[in-house]
Order: structure tokens, then C-alpha cells, then sequence
């Protein structure tokens, strides 16, 4: 869920199925979004944010990368997001699995960093 929502808004996002490689869009409120199924297997959709563009049904290995961004909390909700990822994550697409693992967690390392710093300078 994107905690800067606030209760009962209604909003739209793209939902993906990581079972069946499919993504939806669907208008639901923010208290909903955990509940949300996919519509063809019923598996719990994820929210990827209403930017997200679903790979090839057949690119087996961008799904991966998604899921693997998705459980990292990260989500194409503002369009600053897509630069963002392409660029320190994915790297255009060319980074293998175990790259983009790497960046996740320099980018969560950087993220620690910084709310430490901000800490100190309150
Ligand atoms: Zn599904």
C-alpha cells in the first residue's frame, strides 16, 4: 500500500499477477488494496502503481525483476519512479538478476544513510 494515500480515497493503479504474468488496472480505495485478486487465477494482484508497464507475457526473467522490485517496495506510482529504476536499478534493462539485487540493496544502504542523516540534523 502507498502510506502517503490517505484513508477512503479512491485511486487507480495497475495490479500485476506474478502466477500468471498479467497486469490490470482496476479504481479501488486505499483500505481495499491488500484485497485485491487477480482476475484470472485469483492469486493476490500486487500493486505496481498506475505507471507500470507489464513485460512480454513471455519475458520470464523482467517478471522476475518485478516481483523482485515489488517485494523491495517499489512501485511505479509517481513518474519519477521510471528514471529511477531504469537507471540505479535495472541499468537499462541490461542488469541479470543478481545485479539488480545488488542495487536494491545500495539503494536501500543509501536510503539508511540518508534518514540517519536527517535524524542527526533535526
Ligand atoms: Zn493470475
Amino acid at each position: 500500500m502507498d502510506p502517503t494515500r490517505k484513508p477512503s480515497q479512491l485511486y487507480r493503479s495497475k495490479w500485476a499477477c506474478f502466477h500468471c504474468r498479467t497486469a490490470f488496472v482496476r479504481y479501488i480505495r486505499v483500505e481495499q488494496s491488500d484485497q485485491i485478486r487477480c482476475l484470472t487465477c485469483h492469486t493476490k494482484a500486487t500493486d505496481m502503481g498506475y505507471l507500470f508497464e507489464p513485460p512480454r507475457r513471455s519475458d520470464y526473467k523482467q517478471w522476475r525483476l518485478m516481483q523482485l522490485l515489488a517485494q523491495h517496495q517499489l512501485r511505479y506510482h509517481r513518474s519519477g519512479m521510471i528514471p529511477k529504476i531504469r537507471y540505479l536499478i535495472t541499468e537499462n534493462d541490461k542488469a541479470s538478476y543478481t545485479e539488480v539485487q545488488r542495487n536494491l540493496m545500495a539503494l536501500y544502504d543509501d536510503d539508511q544513510q540518508l534518514k540517519k542523516k536527517e535524524k542527526r540534523e533535526h
